[in-house]
This record gives structure tokens, C-alpha cells and sequence, in this order.
């Protein structure tokens, strides 16, 4: 078969959910998706194992086990984009066709952006979260004291809280291991605050003073030497700090700040992926460009994106696809049955999860406005205030959330 009424591309978060979700209103469609492989990764959980305290292994389900039974799953990857003739060509079957088309891939860590990274990632003390979870254990685990420095990118990348919920639990593991009191933590962030939300961000920064954790704004990792251990940074000239302990390592370079470190914990680069930004689909960045309300594309109507791929203007989370799948699945209905959008509308939703140590969390949930939007339903669990650590909500993090994901959301159930 190489025509769909629904074709899907990428077997991840947002394909799953929304080819349930449509075959939840609608069991006759045909759906089929592309998606070359064999497993599907739940992430969230991978800060969790990046600290040792999840299972890498149970991180992941095969593909087979979450691809709707009614859908097809066709096991090969897009490479190009017709839209004018409603096709795309994959890397080994050929040309498929569609009624509607949905872009859901993902994005692409580009290492390369980063000079050194790619024959440094993963090796040593250079660790990642985003690429191998268990290597950062590793390194958390066997880190003897001296500078543990973590990193965050420029935006867009996807989780806005990984880069730092990943050092909040390494500064409790290293108070327990007994090392804290030979290390300095830096955070090196790209950003010019902690986080974007005002509430959240209050918390937070009570949490790196509590810590003693150092700070440097408006830094962005560009060069890592692994001989010297130093990561260099592009700054600007007037970016600000929080020194806590001062015996940290810095050398200048121009508008470059090197940073020696015992451990790095970083997040590569995220862009968009090759095939995507070369098509007709992207915008100028290269994402996928959709309206942010009906995640429609701005120029073909029968195509629609969502998840870390698509151009939508707040932050790239899987909470954020749990409300932008039902929009997506409402408005296909509505086309396929009576040509018209529905009025279900997205408004930015998001959310980040922050880890601030083992047993404490703080809940950011927010809209396009970055305004603090609070689900009510946390009341039914007697969290009061979610912009304030609460032991509650890391069960909800650790034991809900993973539930609730793989036996509701990616059944098309709205939660
Ligand atoms: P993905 O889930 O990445 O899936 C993309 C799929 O497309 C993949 O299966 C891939 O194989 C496939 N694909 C790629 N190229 C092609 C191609 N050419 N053709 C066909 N298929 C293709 N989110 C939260 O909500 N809360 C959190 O606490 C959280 N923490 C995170 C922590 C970390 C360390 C990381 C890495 C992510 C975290 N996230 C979190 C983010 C969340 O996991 C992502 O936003 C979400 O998985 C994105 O879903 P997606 O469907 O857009 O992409």
C-alpha cells in the first residue's frame, strides 16, 4: 500500500499520540506511519537515570508494542518533501501519498556545532543526558570532587529544564557521596535568567543559593578541549554571575571564556533535522512552520506538524504534545469528515518538570504568554503550590507520569 488518508511521520511522542487519537474517533482511517525505528524512547525518565535513580531499560518499548494496531507502520525514513503533488520520498520503498500529511520526526543533536564534541561526547567526563544517560551516572557516580561544570544551550533545545534538573540532582548526590565539600558547581547557561516564568524562577534561584551553586549567564559552549579539560565559551561583554566558590579555573579569550572542569555534564546543539529544513515545509529557521493555534502549515493546509519539529513558540516538552495532539486530531477529523477545521485551539502549553533534588520537585507549567498556569487537577493530590519543591510532586514525576504516558497518552486518551 503507498497511499494513506493519514500519513504519519515519526513513530515518537506526538506521531504516537496522534495516530491513537485519531483511530480512537475514527477506526476506519487509514493511518500509516514512518518511522525507521525499532524503539520508542519515553525521555523524560532519562534525567531520572542520568542521576541513578530510574532504569535505562525501562525507558524504552518497542516501536511494535506502540504503534496502533490499526495503523500501519511502514519501517523507513522521509527524506524529501512534494507537497504540491501530496508526496514524500523515503530512503527505501519510494514514493508514498496522502490525504493529510502529519510531521512529527523530532529534531537532530548537532554535535558538530561544537568544536571537539563529536569525538568527546559520551567519552570520560564529558556526559550527556540528551545522548547517553547512563554514561552520565557513570560520571556522577565516580566524580572525586573539583569543578562539575553543566552546561545549557541556546533555545530552542527540547525539556527547558533538563540542562539543570541533571546538576541539582548531581549536588545531592555529591553532598551524600561526601565529595560536595571539594566542588564547585557552575552552570553555564546560554539564557540571561534561570527560567522564564517568574514564579519558577524565584524558586529556583533560592535553590542555586541553597546549593551554592556559581552561575554564568549569556554563556554558550562553542569548543571543548578534553586534553586540557576546558570548555570555552562565547560570552557577551556584560554577562552576569552569582560566585559562590571562588575556586573555580577561568581563562579569557577574546569574547571566549574558557572553563576548566573535572566533569561536564552539556547539551548539544538541537536544530532541526537535515530533511526538514531543506523542504518546502520549513520556515526560516528551519522548523516546521505551522500556525501556532491550529498547528496547521502556514501555506498547505492539508499538512500539519507538532512536537519538537514544528516553529511553535513556547517550549519543546512531551507535556506540551499531550495538548497539542488532540488539536491536531480534532482538526484532521473535522477535514476528512466535513472539510473544515475544528475550533479546538492550542495555546502554548508546556511544561518542565524541575528536579531540584532526589525526593523534591517544582512544577513549571506555563502558556504562550509564559504565564504560571497551574494545573487544578494537582489540588486532587494535595500539592497547594506547585512553584514550590513539594515531595509529591516527584511521584508524580517518577511513578505517575511514566504510568499515565505509556498507557493513557499514547493510547489516545486525553489525561
Ligand atoms: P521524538 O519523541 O524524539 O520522536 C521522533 C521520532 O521520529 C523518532 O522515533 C525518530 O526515529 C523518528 N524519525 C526521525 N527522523 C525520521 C525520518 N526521516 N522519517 C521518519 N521518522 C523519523 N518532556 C517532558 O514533557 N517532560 C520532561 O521532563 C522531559 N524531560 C526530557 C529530558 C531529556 C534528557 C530529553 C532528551 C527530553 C525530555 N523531554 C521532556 C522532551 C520530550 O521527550 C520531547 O519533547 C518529545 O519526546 C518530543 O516528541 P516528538 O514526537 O516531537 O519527537
Amino acid at each position: 500500500k503507498t497511499h494513506y488518508e493519514i500519513l504519519i511521520i515519526g513513530g515518537g511522542t506526538g506521531g504516537i499520540m496522534t495516530a491513537s487519537g485519531l483511530l480512537r474517533k475514527d477506526p476506519d482511517l487509514a493511518v500509516g506511519i514512518i518511522e525507521p525505528s525499532e524503539t520508542h524512547w519515553y525521555q523524560p525518565a532519562w534525567t531520572l537515570v542520568g542521576a541513578g535513580t530510574y532504569n535505562y531499560e525501562r525507558t524504552k518499548r518497542s516501536m511494535a508494542d506502540v504503534i496502533p494496531k490499526k495503523a500501519d507502520w511502514i519501517k523507513d525514513s522521509v527524506v524529501s518533501f512534494d507537497p504540491e503533488d501530496n508526496s514524500v520520498t523515503t530512503k527505501l520503498n519510494g514514493i508514498y501519498t496522502y490525504d493529510y500529511l502529519v510531521v512529527a520526526p523530532g529534531l537532530k543533536l548537532d554535535t558538530s556545532l561544537v568544536e571537539g564534541l563529536p569525538e568527546t561526547i559520551d567519552q570520560g567526563v564529558v556526559c550527556s543526558n540528551y545522548t547517553n544517560p547512563n554514561h552520565t551516572w557513570d560520571v556522577i557516580k565516580n566524580f572525586k570532587g573539583g569543578t562539575a561544570l553543566f552546561t545549557q544551550p541556546p533555545k530552542p533545545y527540547k525539556c527547558g529544564g533538563a540542562p539543570q534538573k541533571i546538576m541539582y540532582l548531581a549536588d545531592d548526590h555529591f553532598r551524600r557521596s561526601g565529595v560536595k565539600k571539594k566542588t564547585g558547581i557552575v552552570f553555564a547557561s546560554a539564557s540571561d535568567i534561570i527560567f522564564s516564568v517568574p514564579e519558577i524562577a524565584k524558586t529556583l534561584m533560592k535553590v542555586v543559593h541553597r546549593k551554592g551553586i556559581n552561575v554564568k549567564f549569556n554563556h554558550e559552549l562553542k569548543k571543548i578541549d578534553s586534553v586540557k579539560q576546558i570548555a570555552w565559551f562565547k560570552v557577551t561583554p556584560d554577562f552576569e554571575e552569582i560566585n559562590h566558590n571562588g575556586a573555580i579555573d577561568t581563562y579569557k579569550d577574546n569574547s571566549f571564556v574558557g572553563i576548566k572542569y573535572d566533569m561536564i555534564h552539556l547539551v548539544p546543539p538541537n536544530t532541526p533535522p537535515d530533511f526538514i529544513k531543506k523542504s518546502p515545509l520549513a520556515d526560516e529557521a528551519g522548523w516546521v512552520d505551522v500556525d501556532q493555534y491550529s498547528l496547521q502549515h502556514k501555506k498547505y493546509p492539508n499538512i500539519f506538524s507538532l512536537g519538537d519539529v514544528s516553529n511553535l513558540p513556547t517550549s519543546k516538552t512531551g507535556a506540551a504534545i499531550r495538548k497539542q495532539a488532540p488539536v491536531v486530531v480534532s482538526n484532521l477529523i473535522r477535514l476528512v469528515e466535513l472539510q473544515k477545521l475544528s475550533n479546538k485551539r492550542y495555546d502554548g502549553y508546556s511544561s518542565c518538570p524541575f528536579v531540584t533534588g532526589y525526593g523534591k520537585m517544582v512544577l513549571a507549567e506555563f502558556d504562550y504568554s509564559k504565564k504560571f498556569t497551574p494545573d487544578p487537577k494537582l489540588k486532587r493530590m494535595l500539592i497547594k503550590d506547585s512553584s514550590k519543591e513539594h515531595w509529591r510532586l516527584w511521584i508524580l514525576k517518577k511513578y505517575i507520569l511514566p504510568f499515565l504516558y505509556w498507557n493513557m497518552m499514547l493510547k489516545g486518551k486525553e489525561v
